[in-house]
């Protein structure tokens, strides 16, 4: 019969490259997959068919090589030479490698061929921590709606005193394969959904699923040193799987609450300290809260405010291991409100004392800031 071009059957040129050819086949495997055509369109499955086998062809080197120099005489299995036989297996291997990341099944739950490998589903649990608990640790109970094992049935989905006997339509493979001309495509059994056996006589606790939904009660050790997003992994904690496969896996999400005095960056503790202006301007020490109790600050003369004092090792100690973070306080000047009449007037005294003596040398800042400005307006009028 009069074979169309390969080229052209993927619409593509013959210098297409390896991914061009790839993602023209996709395109056309979407249009005329079998399964999106169904009731029987003749024309839609013939179209695949070719595409399939033109990809077949294209996709592989030495057959695209073989295609190029003979034509279809190089790649026909018919005529002796050329590349692999394309016929059992052959287009199911790529049907089923192309397909599984286009319609996103296959993977975890498909071996090649072989029986579903049940696994329960992970799960992700928000522990809200406060600082202190983070920081030294916590044991922690917690209750976790999921899926436990049956336990009149053991899981296994089957009612006391019976079996689960081998699935008879795919004979305990899981799968199943469906011949359609002369390429194959691998289904999961539509009678035992890949478990490879059925059950006759289902369990009463769990109708023959061989889990149950509960709550279960763990207890959990937080390590000290945890940070906002870190995950504590319980392997197995998760979902019970249905009929006896392998349970999930618990995650416990560490969320930390805002603290009232500090603020955690990595391993660093930052935490504000008003002072007064008596203190910032003449000096002398404050208390200061550490994780580890009170500690005395030193507050030099002539401290200018948001300035930072570092005190080494006050820090978190990280999880992982590593050197002890610092706790950095930044002290800020906090302005007198409600005064009196006469503190007022002390304070009105005060500042013309500056004013009328040394106000350069007293205020520095604030005549430089006035220097500057005069100098910009007077700019402005040139
Ligand atoms: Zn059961
Ligand atoms: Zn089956």
């Amino acid at each position: 019969m009069a074979e169309q071009d390969f080229y052209e059957v993927l619409g593509v040129s013959r210098s297409a490259s390896d991914a061009e050819i790839k993602k023209a086949y996709r395109r056309l495997a979407m249009k005329y997959h079998p399964d999106r055509n169904q009731g029987g369109d003749k024309a839609s499955e013939e179209k695949f068919k070719k595409a399939t086998m033109a990809y077949e062809v294209l996709s592989d080197e030495s057959k695209r090589r073989a295609y190029d120099q003979y034509g279809h005489a190089g790649v026909d299995p018919s005529h002796g030479f050329g590349g692999g036989h394309p016929g059992q297996g052959g287009f199911g291997d790529i049907f089923e490698n192309i397909f599984s990341d286009i319609f996103g099944q296959g993977g975890q739950s498909q071996g090649r061929g072989g029986r579903r490998q049940s696994r329960g589903a992970d799960l992700r649990y928000g522990l809200q921590l406060s600082l202190e608990e983070a920081v030294f640790g916590k044991e922690v109970t917690l209750t976790i709606p999921t899926y436990i094992s049956c336990k009149p049935c053991a899981g296994s989905g089957a009612n006391k005193g019976s079996k689960p006997a081998t699935c008879t339509t795919c004979q305990g493979h899981g799968q199943v394969r469906m011949q359609q001309g002369f390429f194959a495509v691998s289904q999961t059994c539509p009678t035992c959904r890949g478990s490879g056996q059925m059950i006759s006589d289902p369990c009463r606790s769990c109708q023959g699923q061989g889990r149950v939904r509960d709550e279960k009660k763990l207890n959990v050790k937080i390590p000290a040193g945890v940070d906002e997003g870190d995950r504590v992994r319980l392997t197995g904690e998760g979902e019970a799987a249905p009929l006896g496969g392998s349970p999930g896996d618990l995650f416990v999400e560490v969320n930390l609450k805002p603290h009232a005095i500090f603020e955690r960056q990595e391993n660093n503790l930052y935490c504000e300290v008003p002072i007064s202006m008596a203190m910032a301007t003449l000096g002398g020490e404050i208390e200061v809260p550490t994780l580890q109790g009170q500690v005395k600050l030193k507050i030099p003369t002539e401290t200018q405010t948001n300035r930072l004092f570092k005190l080494s090792g006050k820090g978190i100690k990280p999880v992982r291991g590593g050197s002890t973070g610092d706790l950095l306080c930044r002290v800020t000047v906090e302005t007198p409100v409600n005064l009196t009449r006469e503190q007022k007037e002390l304070l009105q005294q005060f500042q013309e004392s500056l004013e009328g003596g040394n106000g350069k040398k007293s205020m520095p800042k604030e005549s430089n800031w006035g220097a500057k400005v005069k100098s910009f307006l007077e700019g402005l009028k040139t």
